[in-house]
């Protein structure tokens, strides 16, 4: 196969186009192309009167070391790369050794249990929330009702916290092994819709990932996983051997349990704060790691489509329109856009009472009223919260805490318009656009609730963005907070054997370990972990 990539087409092209303009590019007859599928299809947006689809073909062709030989020179013509996934290990038939377990059924654990299950080691999964149903009417709970359970939440619970989300599935990870590519087969074999496999930018949207986060455990099962929901881990025991090395012993479980574990995979994820506790008063490598904080930031759909798409604002096949945004501030800091939502809501993402925390969410269609991302402002432990490990855990409680009692102490958000956040005045009542987050928005100013330096930022970044995204900084656009949970406050660093740094059989991943920022690169991440685990527990020549 011959792998063809840089195929522009207008908008509004046929499938005979396609095959059309392959045989034109590469110089055939029709009858030297024996088949074509698409790897990928993403867009061309720059000039909006003339959006096009760009296309990445897969090529069957009559004579393909020809083509090979005469587009030589051409980047764009190579032959088609192998994605298939390899196990880089299997346990024996009867194997009687360790039981692998991990901690956390999110994206990383759940990818990282899926593979070692695969590979016949049968692993234990420890998960503090409930299974992914009971889950979501917590989840509910909160935005209904105000009521928070603290370990059954947006954060918490099977699934992780990419559950309730736009189901974004891309990355900017190295992905040499196409890591990536096995992590999109296992979910379309859950119940993904196929396109995850040829879109640019794939996204899942929140009730297809609760079926296929279900469709996953029963697949480990099947091959002899165990899940244990409701059980947190709430310490970590370890040994020191005679020459001097820590090794992880076992686990203390919420439950009043011992579990012995010498192989732990530690997916965690970012709001675990009491488990980074945990980790610290275990003697096991923490550090501090930079994140970002700041507010969100909601448009009217439609508004962002015209500015993205102009006259093809609204065609089906381009779908809601996203964007990405960065600047860098004169006070050094950079403002960006992060978790942009199209079509989606911003939805309430505490884990801690006394506390509130936006995020977004949206389904398959991305059809909701709204466009809604995170603006957010970079922060460093050297420059900004010095000193102890957990200082970032302290600083997200804080503001997170000041955002409950700006938003009136009854988890409603904290929110301000854009126009008045510009003027440093409160806001009284809503103009255009209405927020939709729940359980609901209290008007006020954001700087109660935010770090002056981040509301200068953000200042100096809103006309800026409004100039490269026509409409994003009109006065009406609502602005809630606080956006913390952004990524891992800390790095349990690992070593480039994927066990801890000071803790041998302890192998941090995922977005808690600070090593993912996504559902994507999480999952990759847990396959990597999961490898290097099965790898130490039967050694093959080669290794990963
Ligand atoms: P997590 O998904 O956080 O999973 C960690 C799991 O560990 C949780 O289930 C938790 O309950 C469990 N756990 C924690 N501590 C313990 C303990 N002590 N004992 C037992 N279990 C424990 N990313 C995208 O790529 N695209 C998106 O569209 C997107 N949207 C998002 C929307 C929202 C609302 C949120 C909150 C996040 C979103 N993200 C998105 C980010 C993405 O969800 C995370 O990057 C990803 O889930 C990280 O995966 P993880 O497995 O490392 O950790």
């Amino acid at each position: 196969m011959i792998r063809l990539s840089d195929v522009a087409l207008p908008l509004d092209h046929s499938p005979a186009d396609l095959e059309a303009a392959v045989l034109a590019r590469l110089e055939l007859a029709p009858h030297d192309l024996l088949r074509l599928s698409v790897a990928r299809r993403g867009n061309d947006a720059r000039r909006k009167s003339a959006i096009k689809l760009v296309y990445t073909l897969d090529l069957q062709l009559a004579d393909e070391a020809a083509v090979l030989a005469r587009f030589a020179e051409d980047v764009h013509v190579r032959p088609t790369p192998d994605t298939s996934y390899r196990f880089v290990t299997q346990a024996p038939e009867g194997y009687a050794g360790p039981r692998p377990v991990v901690i956390g059924a999110g994206p990383c654990g759940l990818l990282a249990a899926l593979v070692l299950a695969q590979m016949g080691f049968r692993p234990i999964i420890v998960e503090r929330g409930k299974a992914v149903r009971e889950r979501t009417k917590d989840t509910w709970g909160l935005w209904r009702k105000s009521v928070l359970d603290p370990e059954s939440n947006v954060q918490f619970g099977e699934g992780g916290a990419g559950t309730f989300s736009d189901g974004k599935l891309y990355s900017r990870i190295k992905d040499s092994r196409h890591l990536g590519r096995k992590v999109l087969t296992e979910f379309v074999k859950a119940g993904a819709p196929d396109d995850i496999l040829t879109e640019a930018h794939p996204h899942i949207g929140t009730f297809r990932l609760v079926t296929m986060v279900m469709s996953m455990r029963e697949t480990i099962e099947k091959l002899g996983g165990e899940y244990r929901f409701g059980t947190r881990v709430d310490d970590f025991a370890v040994t020191t051997d005679e020459a001097g090395v820590q090794h992880l012993a076992g686990l203390h479980l919420s439950n009043g349990e011992y579990l012995p574990a010498s192989h732990v995979v530690l997916a965690v994820g970012h709001s675990a704060r009491d488990t980074f506790e945990a980790l610290v008063k275990a003697g096991i490598h923490v550090e501090a790691k930079p994140f970002a904080i700041g507010v969100r930031i909601e448009h009217p759909q439609s508004w962002i489509d015209v500015a993205r798409y102009g006259p093809s604002a609204g065609n089906e096949i381009l779908g809601a329109a996203a964007y990405s945004l960065a600047h860098k501030c004169s006070n050094g800091r950079t403002v960006y856009s992060f978790c942009m939502c199209p079509g989606g809501r911003v939805v309430a993402a505490t884990s801690e009472e006394g506390r509130v925390v936006t995020n977004g969410m949206s389904q398959y269609s991305r059809a909701e009223f709204n466009a809604n991302s995170g603006l957010v402002v970079d922060i460093s432990p050297e420059r900004d919260f010095p000193g102890d490990v957990l200082a970032g855990v302290d600083l997200q409680r804080r503001l997170e805490e000041l955002a409950f009692k700006a938003g009136g102490s009854n988890y409603k958000a904290p929110g301000q318009k854009l126009g008045d956040f510009l003027l440093g005045k409160p806001s009284e009542e809503f103009g255009e656009v209405i927020p939709s987050y729940q359980p609901g928005v209290h008007l006020t100013d954001l700087a109660e609730c935010l770090p002056a330096f981040v509301i200068e930022a953000i200042r100096e970044a809103l006309p800026v963005f409004g100039r490269q995204v026509p409409g994003y900084d009109h006065p009406d656009v609502v602005l809630t907070g606080v956006e913390t949970r952004t990524s891992s406050p800390v790095r349990i660093t690992r070593g480039r054997d994927f066990h801890s740094l000071n803790t041998r059989g302890l192998y941090p991943a995922g977005e808690g370990a600070g090593y993912a920022g996504g559902i994507l690169s999480a999952a990759v991440d847990g396959i990597r972990v999961a490898e290097a685990l099965a790898l130490d527990l039967v050694p093959v020549r080669g290794g990963v």
